[in-house]
């Protein structure tokens, strides 16, 4: 029953370099509902009631399993007695980037994972909203919890404004020190502006969440490429330290014939491409095939569908269980209709 508009043009090229043998699109509302965020925000009352079932937790084992260890017990509480300032403080004291994480962390592995309640056979606290709920609070009231420490008159210098060149920022800030952060990108913010599929999160939080560190004074160099722009010795000469935090880099090549076809490209050029342009102007092909299965290629395939392809096949050299995407979001993509080929 749908109707996909199909402008089949071979082998087309787009402005970003991306080549596809032809083009999908669909209709611009029908785009809309499929890229809606899969985790609507929780009400005022639902927040509460949420908050409220946490038992708070002694040596709480959410906090343990949360990389940045977030004190899950505290800022619920404060949530649960309306205090959301309080909530968001706690938050964001342990973690930064607590408004992207809140969409993009793996909590069903990590915090909610880990939660008392699955014992009992129960669903988990849904620490991800909770925070969720709270970050936003501090977005709407522009709540800023830190402020920049007392000059010591030392400076550094970020190479990289991605989620671990931000957060080192804000610290440095919050110490007094002078941050300037380079980036070789138009806009900060890394894989959480470019990266995470957009049903997770869109730009504009990312975006929100850079503004944050850069209200404490922290300065931005966007589109300066260190190694051409500037070098690394005059960074070095400029700053009395320089914090590499540049990422992962590219996507690695498969090596084999043919991967310079028109049709063939990255899962990151392609969520990129997708983040920073209207839905309609990412184009994909009838027929997807995404090769690997880390969760990476699961948003690459889930997001093809979404935009329109036909078919989405995943092919992967080993069985389901030495895939390193998540078994939630193997879930995802087997719930959009994208095909697993295994072995
Ligand atoms: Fe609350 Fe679950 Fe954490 Fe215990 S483990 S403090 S119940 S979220």
């Amino acid at each position: 029953s749908r109707r996909m508009k199909n402008k089949a043009t071979k082998g087309e090229t787009s402005s970003r370099g991306m080549r596809v043998a032809s083009l999908q699109t669909l209709p611009s509302p029908q785009l809309e509902k499929n890229f809606a965020e899969i985790a609507p925000p929780l009400t005022g009352d639902a927040a509460l009631l949420e908050a409220n079932k946490c038992l708070m937790c002694y040596d709480a084992p959410c906090t343990i399993a949360c990389p940045t260890h977030i004190d899950v017990p505290a800022f619920i509480k404060k949530i649960a007695s309306g205090n959301m300032r309080g909530s968001a403080r706690v938050i964001l004291a342990a973690n930064p980037m607590g408004h992207s994480c809140a969409r993009a962390c793996p909590v069903e592995v990590l915090c909610e994972g880990s939660c008392v309640h699955n014992d009992r056979d129960e669903e988990p606290i849904k620490i991800a909203l909770l925070q969720r709920h709270a970050t936003d609070w501090a977005l709407e009231h522009h709540y800023q919890p830190f402020k920049a420490g007392k000059a010591n008159g030392k400076s550094v210098a970020i190479v990289g404004a991605g989620p671990a060149g931000l957060s080192c920022a804000r610290d440095l800030r919050r110490f007094g020190f002078e941050v300037t952060i380079y980036d070789d990108r138009e806009q900060p913010g890394g894989l959480n502006t470019y990266g995470i599929a957009e049903y997770k999160m869109r730009q504009p939080l990312a975006l929100a969440e850079v503004m944050m560190v850069l209200d404490l004074g922290a300065a931005l160099k966007p589109g300066v490429r260190v190694g051409e722009h500037v070098t690394m010795d005059k960074l070095k000469k400029d700053h009395d330290a320089v914090f590499v935090a540049i990422g992962l880099g590219a996507t690695r090549t498969l090596g084999i014939p043919g991967e310079d076809k028109a049709g063939v490209t990255d899962a990151l050029s392609f969520i990129e491409h997708l983040k920073s342009h209207p839905h309609n102007e990412t184009p994909v092909g009838r027929r997807v095939v995404v090769v690997g299965a880390g969760n990476t290629a699961i948003d690459a395939a889930t997001q093809a569908k979404r935009l329109g392809a036909e078919h989405v096949t995943i092919v992967y050299r080993r069985g389901p269980e030495d895939a390193s995407a998540y078994d939630y979001e193997m879930e995802l993509a087997r719930k959009d209709g994208c095909e697993f080929r295994f072995l």
